[in-house]
């Protein structure tokens, strides 16, 4: 069971609504059951934070970077039972949930360095001094998924509470217990009750909460259907930064190392079981190496073991919900209808140990064409789609070929075409010679198209302190 935080008080939703969360790898355990908030709830979280942030913010930039470095020591006390956690309730395996829980203290720990760097200027003048300082836009809001549920609400909590600014945390209502365990590990830390809300609920919680107007600013991430609908509601006069779907394709050309590419291109589409907003969901290959290719990534999806992502050599948890896996069996029929051919997976594995799980196993499909849906939305699931090119021009203008631009990647021996490539591609993130998938915590992070808003991007670097800051100029 766990609660919303408002006030510093853990508290239910009003009427007592719940939602209950299962495990998606065995439906029949209850992990957690969490408030399914109101309107009401979520004013009153407004409240609590827009009346109780005024300390957090004066304590200064030192304190903040202090109780940021403590938090992050309390998440890793225990890194083993925060994964089974992690695994139990959103459904990776361990190994991925080691390498998020390990992730997650390093972005706090980088959040507290930035909260001792953000600068003004000085401009000359002719008398006096004209300079500009830094200060907090005031009450955040952080709406979140479920596939990160500790890694992105600290991309998210890290930056606004080291700028000093409030937060009312509106997690996914598939991962309660994660958001409650990183809301704890920063109170534990020293962060005062009233800089930060937690409340749990569904779309009709984040709604009311993006309605707001006493939130000066939002940070989304998730679906590209509900970031439009955000951006319509915020409204020009305040802030928005919204990360979102991807259709993340990987480059192949003919003088790839064929097996470095199938490598690659395995571990983007089928980590996480496709459920990375950076997951590889194209392959576009030249024609000279397209069935090669193609007959080595159906090899390795082929020896991959899904099942329970505590057991041990299993390769794909579950999907995280009921719906999640009918949408991605529901794009496996739409592509039969559409005319692709399939080559491996299309439906859940057979036997006990998966009969009471949301699993699917590592589907390839080729034949794919690329006015098709299947070639263009994002499917959210270990769902692979080939596409041929017979040039570079052609795979170039293939990988522009939807409305999302999260990351992309190429593979080549020739760096002036991985260049070119990087040049070309309408993409946030490039890779070349790696997979789509995976991350420095120090760079910035975003996509272009329908992946991103274009004004701020996230996890670092300028445009992430500038949207949990506002710019004063001071005139003395
Ligand atoms: P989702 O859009 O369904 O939900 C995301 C969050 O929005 C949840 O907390 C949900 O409760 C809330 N929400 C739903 N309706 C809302 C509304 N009307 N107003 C305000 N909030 C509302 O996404 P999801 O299924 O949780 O996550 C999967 C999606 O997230 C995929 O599309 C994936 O690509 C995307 N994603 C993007 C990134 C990125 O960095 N670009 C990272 C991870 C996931």
């Amino acid at each position: 069971m766990t609660a919303n935080l408002i006030g510093g008080e853990w508290t239910g939703a009003s009427g007592g609504r719940l939602v209950e969360r299962r495990n998606p790898a065995d439906t029949r355990q209850v992990v957690a059951s969490a408030p399914d908030s109101t309107a009401a709830d979520v004013h009153d979280a407004v409240t609590a934070v827009a009346e109780g942030y005024d300390e957090w913010a004066q304590a200064g930039p030192e304190r903040r970077a202090e109780v940021l470095a403590a938090a992050a020591a309390v998440l890793e006390r225990d890194p083993e039972k925060l994964a089974a956690e992690l695994v139990a309730e959103e459904g990776k395996t361990l190994a991925e949930a080691l390498g998020e829980v390990r992730r997650t203290p390093a972005n706090l720990r980088y959040y507290a360095s930035e909260a001792v760097r953000m600068t003004g200027r000085t401009y000359p003048a002719a008398r006096g001094l004209v300079y500009t300082t830094r200060q907090p836009v005031g009450v955040v809001a952080a709406i979140t998924p479920w596939n990160f549920p500790l890694n992105i609400p600290s991309r998210k909590l890290g930056p606004a509470l080291a700028a000093g600014n409030g937060v009312v945390f509106k997690p996914s209502e598939v991962t309660p217990l994660l958001a409650r365990r990183l809301v704890e590990a920063l109170l534990e830390a020293g962060l005062p009750p009233g800089a930060i809300a937690l409340v749990h609920g569904g779309a009709e919680a984040g709604a009311a909460l993006v309605a707001d107007d006493r939130v000066a600013a939002v940070t989304f991430t998730g679906s590209t259907a509900v970031g439009g609908r955000i951006h319509g509601a915020v409204g020009p006069a305040r802030r928005c930064q919204l990360e979102m779907g991807g259709k993340n394709p990987v480059v192949v050309l003919e003088d790839a190392d064929l097996d470095r590419a199938a490598g690659l291109v395995v571990a983007g589409a089928f980590g996480l079981s496709g459920q990375a907003c950076t997951g590889t969901s194209r392959v576009i290959a030249h024609d000279a190496v397209h069935d090669e290719l193609l007959a080595r990534v159906v090899r390795r999806a082929e020896a991959l073991r899904v099942g329970d992502g505590m057991s041990e050599g299993v390769h794909l948890g579950p999907l995280a919900t009921r719906e999640q896996l009918a949408t991605v069996a529901g794009y496996v029929d739409l592509a039969m209808r559409e005319g692709a051919r399939l080559h491996t997976g299309g439906t859940p594995p057979g036997g006990d140990a998966v009969a009471h799980g949301h699993f699917f196993r590592p589907t390839v499909f080729s034949a794919v064409e690329p006015s098709s849906r299947l070639a263009r939305e994002e499917v959210f699931g270990p769902v692979l789609a080939f596409l041929r090119a017979g040039s570079f021009d052609e795979a170039v203008r293939l990988a522009n070929d939807t409305c999302f631009g999260l990351s992309a990647s190429v593979v080549t021996r020739d760096l002036g075409r991985a260049l070119e490539f990087a040049e070309r591609v309408d993409s946030g993130l490039v890779k070349v010679n790696q997979p789509t998938t995976g991350m420095a915590m120090n760079a910035p992070f975003g996509g272009v198209k329908g992946s991103s808003t274009q004004t701020f991007k996230e996890q670092a670097g300028e445009t992430m302190s500038h949207f949990y800051t506002v710019d004063k100029t001071v005139y003395v």
